[in-house]
């Protein structure tokens, strides 16, 4: 009996298929199908003027590696090595510009276990009062952070405008259901607006993975 070779397909042939897969997957309907975005962050940090220039040298800038989803925020192509207790460390931890008026290092629980912390609170950007602190090295020095470590509260970024459309008001609590394999719905969604916002929620990588994001069929944001 003789056995057949299966065709070969021509480079151009691949090219096309896979020009097809990916202009169906663009075309798809997502979850943003409603405008509503909903992003996973990875561990990151965000620093004050003083620890950029301990940290990289006196009047250094960030440099963009790529724009984020909220105009005028981006990831830096700068990282640094952050170093928690028991001299564990993480390196190449990303930053996020532009400067702020405090560094704040946001880790998921994952992180913060790999990392030895005992306990890493689910704060809101900003409140750090209390917070563990850590050791930062950068390529010009090192920073002693007394406190500004923190698992970022699960939060939803929304204009005036999709704010009233909602009902909300800059504070509440909203729920985030995602369906799909897992079906997890998120009960404490913080709503936070601002007139440049776009809509987004931010979640970070363990609760993206706890809901399967990625395969997420359904998104809804309720009150
Ligand atoms: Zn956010």
């Amino acid at each position: 009996m003789a056995t057949a070779t299966p065709p070969r397909l021509t480079r151009s042939q691949v090219e096309e298929i896979v020009r097809q897969v990916v202009t169906e997957r663009l075309k798809a309907p997502g979850p943003g199908a409603s405008g509503l975005v909903v992003h996973a962050s990875a561990r990151h940090a965000h620093l004050c003027r003083e620890d950029l220039d301990r940290l990289f040298g006196p009047g250094y800038e960030l440099t963009v590696d790529r724009e984020l989803y909220q105009p005028g925020n981006f990831a830096a192509k700068e990282t640094v090595t952050l170093i928690g207790p028991r001299s564990r460390l993480i390196s190449n931890l990303r930053i996020l510009g532009p400067l702020r008026s405090r560094t704040q290092i946001e880790l998921a629980f994952t992180d913060a276990v790999s990392l030895g912390y005992e306990d890493v609170p689910i704060r809101l950007s900003g409140d750090l009062d209390g917070t563990p602190g850590a050791y930062v090295m950068g390529p010009h020095g090192v920073v002693v952070l007394k406190e500004g470590v923190i698992r970022a509260a699960m939060h939803a970024h929304m204009s005036t405008d999709e704010a009233a459309g909602y009902g909300v008001s800059p504070g509440d609590v909203m729920k985030l259901r995602v369906g799909g394999d897992a079906g997890v719905t998120f009960e404490r969604v913080h709503v936070r607006v601002d007139p440049a916002f776009r809509l987004e929620v931010h979640m970070d990588t363990d609760e993206a993975n706890a809901c399967g994001l990625r395969y997420a069929r359904e998104i809804g944001l309720f009150k």
